[in-house]
């Protein structure tokens, strides 16, 4: 039950007001206390930035002899490939007593570093995974402007990376593709809240994580999506609490929302252009190049160009739907006249070729020569929980939704607390960083 305290500096906050809540699925073990066997020299540290034309031998040959330069050199390409390095890939050398050389870690990506170490015969190198840890981020808004506002310019949010709140709207956007377009569709006053699984590495960024329990409330409507993997073997998807898929025969639109309004940088001016009953079609801003998915299964019955369309995709689906995709830059490849396609697959890209003012894709569905707007069309298509699955369902239910459910909805004065470590006062507590 929420205190009086609770709700009054949850309304100091003013809306939207955005609550993120970390909880530790499992924390990293405690490293505890080694015994001191003997004390390592020393060790410089150097850390170079690899320059444009520049190579890791050039680097090494600054430190080491030629014979020892090859030696290293060797090792990491038994790990990685010197020639495919990207400019400003970090590299430490550390250093012992004068200046020789003992070890160089190279930073291949965030999760990935190859560390060579000098061995009392000759170099060694192995690949070290970076650590992550698992946790649940919770984290609930209302909209004021666009979704894509709520969560970038989240202040609660301030301390997760640009790119990580990318994917967190990515994977909001897969979960509600079939029930929201989120960028025709969202109203002020709209809100949501999610539990999302992380894993997260040392330094805090994420390498991924998937919504586990996800609320769109939509002008009124409440929408709930609950992750379950009926067969366990990880190719689980979303269902409702009534154990129906979540999945239609048509995706609402043929773009990733992220695409739609990663361009406009606050998210405030409207990314589309005209509607379906302005000319027959829905016009979506994005850049080009920018993937456009089939927004169901289907045979291709046109690829090329198409009046002013420009370069064009007509498909066709079952029950008499077609759809046609304008303007695009090029075609995917295998994408031709007579190919079969799936939903979500990419059949071409955002670009401005035929009459186009600037990079769009213009989208269109027909249904028996009648054009009819995409979110009227609401086709289930997805089996619903198997019976033999419906037990473990059940089990796995309850607490999910409860874990969603202690996820205050932002502007809602219905809190529940959970028996996560959430802390009771998390909504109004001075800092947001509840994270243990
Ligand atoms: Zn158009």
């Amino acid at each position: 039950m929420p205190s009086r305290r609770d709700i009054s500096t949850w309304r100091r906050l003013g809306l939207p007001a955005v609550v993120a809540l970390a909880v530790a699925a499992c924390g990293t073990p405690d490293a505890g206390l080694l015994d001191v066997v003997y004390a390592e020299p020393a060790e410089d540290r150097e850390v170079r930035l690899l320059g444009p034309g520049e190579t890791l031998g050039q680097i090494l040959g600054e430190s080491l002899g030629r014979a020892d330069q090859q030696a290293v050199l060797l090792a990491f390409q038994e790990q990685a490939s010197a020639r495919r390095m990207r400019v400003d890939t970090e590299i430490t050398l550390r250093f012992v007593r004068d200046r020789e050389l003992r070890g160089v870690d190279v930073i291949l990506n965030p999760d990935e570093t190859v560390r060579i170490t000098r061995g009392p015969y000759a170099w060694r190198s192995s690949m070290v995974r970076t650590p992550t840890r698992i946790d649940t981020l919770l984290v609930s808004g209302s909209i004021d402007q666009s979704l894509w506002a709520s969560l970038m310019e989240n202040e609660f949010l301030g301390d997760m990376p640009y790119n990580d709140k990318g994917i967190l709207v990515d994977e909001l956007d897969r979960v509600f593709q079939w029930q929201l377009d989120f960028s025709r569709q969202i109203q002020p006053g709209d809100a949501f809240r999610v539990a999302f699984e992380r894993q997260v590495r040392p330094d805090g960024s994420m390498r991924g994580g998937h919504v586990i329990a996800a609320e769109f409330v939509n002008v009124g409507k409440a929408y709930r999506a609950l992750w379950f993997d009926p067969n366990g073997d990880g190719k689980g998807s979303y269902y409702d609490e009534e154990g129906q898929s979540v999945r239609r025969a048509f995706l609402l639109k043929p773009l990733s929302f992220r695409r739609i309004s990663s361009r406009f940088s606050n998210g405030r001016r409207h990314p589309i252009l005209n509607t379906v009953r302005a000319h027959r079609g829905v016009d979506y801003a994005a850049d080009t190049g920018t993937p456009v998915m089939a927004t169901s299964d289907g045979v291709v019955q046109h690829r090329g160009a198409l009046g002013g369309l420009g370069n064009a995709v007509v498909l066709a689906h079952a029950n008499g739907f077609t759809t046609r995709y304008g303007h695009l830059s090029r075609f995917a490849a295998g994408v031709r006249t007579g190919s079969r396609v799936s939903q979500g697959e990419v059949i071409g890209y955002v670009g401005m070729t035929g009459l186009a003012t600037g990079p769009h894709l213009h989208y269109e569905m027909i249904r028996s020569g009648r054009h009819v707007d995409p979110l009227a069309v609401d086709l289930p298509n997805g089996d619903p929980v198997p019976t033999e699955a419906i037990d473990r369902w059940s089990a796995e239910l309850t607490p999910r939704v409860a874990l969603l459910e202690s996820v205050p909805m932002a502007g809602g004065a219905r809190y529940v607390d959970s028996d996560t470590d959430a802390p009771d006062d998390a909504p109004g507590d001075e800092t947001d960083d509840d994270r243990p």
